[in-house]
Parts: structure tokens; sequence; C-alpha cells
């Protein structure tokens, strides 16, 4: 099975209590697509500047990582500086220098058009919109969003829920979402706007995941997945992303899309996740293998198992 990835390919400036670095390899599609490779074929689609080079590239398609959807353009890359302070789940965005990402058309390369499944990750909704209405033969569609569009572009934001299956966000922006405090009512909200599903990522304690009624056998009460208690946040910049490629990857893999195997993803994502932190920027996504991540899948599952 394959995914489709579209989002952005960034370079990053983050300030983090372990550490800086300067405009180091980032951007959503790039962790969602190395945390993805792990599980299946995954085909990127995003822009980069001239100042982009072989071996940025080269992080991706040493993955096994299509990314003949990468369009090169005059300019620069997208540039987001951040940073974070003792609490690991709030970035505090510095700069976002646009660059070649405020002309971006997303073109599909005819050799993407069978991919299985498709994940909007963190753009302009009306891009998102355009891209999964190109791909109506897709099993699944996960989505992600911010609250720059959440607060300024109802509108455009309404009709991209109205196409994603799977939609993932923090707590703080589902509340946003929905205009309410309690998280399961704002989860009723946001799956009334369009997902079938809803995961909530709640950084260092972990995601939920609320079913619409009747969607997916098996039953529809919410599912939590922990995140692994870990001595060290490095970076926490990619996450999410990191969440969702594990959480879409692993879907991939089983071909069928039950309660029981988005439960199983929901724990490969926080697998993902827990690994993205760990060291700056992609470089602990770069150098992993499946047995590191089985393993760790192990300490999860320990982790929560009432005998
Ligand atoms: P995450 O920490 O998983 O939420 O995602 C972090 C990544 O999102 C970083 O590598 C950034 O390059 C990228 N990013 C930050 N702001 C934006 C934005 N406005 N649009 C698209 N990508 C962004």
């Amino acid at each position: 099975m394959s995914i489709l990835v579209v989002g952005s390919v960034a370079f990053d400036t983050l300030k983090t209590p372990y550490g800086e670095r300067q405009k180091i390899l980032g951007g959503a599609a790039t962790y969602f697509s190395l945390s993805a490779s792990y599980f299946t074929d995954v085909r990127v689609i995003a822009v980069v500047g001239e100042d982009f080079t072989a071996e940025n590239e080269a992080v991706m398609t040493s993955r096994g990582v299509d990314t003949r959807g990468i369009q090169h353009a005059k300019g620069k890359t997208f540039h987001w500086s951040g940073e974070y302070g003792e609490n690991v789940n709030e970035a505090r965005t510095l700069n976002t220098e646009l660059n070649v990402f405020e002309s971006f058309q997303p073109q599909i390369p005819a050799e993407y058009n069978d991919s299985d499944f498709l994940f909007l990750a963190n753009i302009d909704p009306v891009l998102q919109t355009r891209v999964r209405d190109a791909m109506q033969n897709v099993k699944l569609v996960g989505g992600d969003t911010m609250n720059f569009w959440i607060s300024g572009h109802r509108e455009k934001l309404g009709e991209m829920l109205k196409r994603v299956d799977v939609l993932l966000i923090n707590d703080t922006e589902a509340r946003m979402l929905a205009g309410d405090s309690s998280l399961p009512r704002a989860a009723r909200k946001v799956l009334e706007l369009g997902p079938r599903a809803l995961v909530v990522k709640h950084g260092e304690y972990g995601a939920t995941i609320f079913f619409r009624d009747g969607e997916f056998a098996g039953g529809h009460h919410p599912f939590r997945a922990p995140a692994l208690p870990l001595d060290e946040v490095r970076d926490p910049t990619g996450a999410g992303d990191s969440f969702a490629g594990g959480f879409m990857g692993y879907i991939a893999s089983q071909g069928e899309v039950s309660r029981r195997v988005l439960k199983h993803a929901m724990f490969y994502g926080s697998v993902m996740g827990s690994f993205s932190v760990e060291r700056f920027g992609t470089e602990r996504l770069q150098a992993l293998t499946r047995e590191e991540i089985d393993k760790r899948f192990e300490v999860f599952r320990e982790l929560t198992h009432l005998d």
C-alpha cells in the first residue's frame, strides 16, 4: 500500500532547553514521510527553493520516499523559527518566512494517482481540499491543521473538514475548533463537521481517538494511547507529524480500516513521536530499524497493560 502526503518541507531554526540549531531540515511533510517510511511506500508533494540541497533530498530518498512530487522553485525554502521553554508541549513561533511556500500550487505527478492513502499535512485548507478532490480513489484521508486556519479561515477549513476521514489535531486546537472547553463535547462537535474519527494529541500525555457513532466496526468508545515518559525531550518539533506518519503508515500497512487497526495505529503513532523528540530535527527518524520500533511498541503495551 502507498501513502501520498502534501505539506511543508522546511528549514527550521530551533531553540530548546537542550540547545539550538540553525536552518536544519524540517517541515511537516518531511517528518511525516520519514516516520511513515518504516511502514509503507511514501510519496511527497511539496515545494522547496534553490537553497534546498541534494543532501537534503537524500534524507528522504535514502528512506525510499518518492520525492518526484517535490517542486523546485526559484527563491528560498520555507523557514520556520521557534523555541520551547520547559513546557515541551508548547512551541513559540518566532518567525515564519513563507518564501516559495507563498505561491505553492500542488501538482500531482501521474505516478502518484494510484496512491491508496492520503495525508493532508498542515497547509492552506484550500490547497488541502484541492489535492483531496483530485484523489477520489483513496481508502482513507487523514488531515491536520493549526490555530491560524481555525481562528481566521473557518469557511475554507469547513470545506476541508467535510473531506477528511480522520482529523489529527492537539487539545487546544480541538477546543478552539469546537468553541467548547470540554474535550469530549468538543470532539463530538468536531465530528459533526465531517471527520469520521478525531485524534486529539495531548503532547507528552499521549493521544485520544474519538469515533463518530456507527462509523468503524467494533464500538464507538474513545480510546487513549499513552506517551512514553522520556527523561529528555531534546526537540519536540515534528512530534505531531511523526505521530501522524506512524499512525497513517501503520493503517496503510494493514489495508483494512477497523477500530482495532485504528487503536494499534494510535500506539504506533505514539512510538514514532517518542523517537522523533529524542534528537534534534529528523536525526532520530533517519536511522531507525523496524526492530527498534516494534520493541518500543512492546514497551508501550507494558506501560498500559493491566493483568
Ligand atoms: P509539529 O511540531 O509536528 O507540529 O510540526 C513542526 C513542523 O511544522 C516544523 O518542522 C515546521 O517547519 C512546520 N511548520 C511550522 N509552521 C508551519 C506552517 N505555518 N505551515 C506549514 N508548516 C509549518
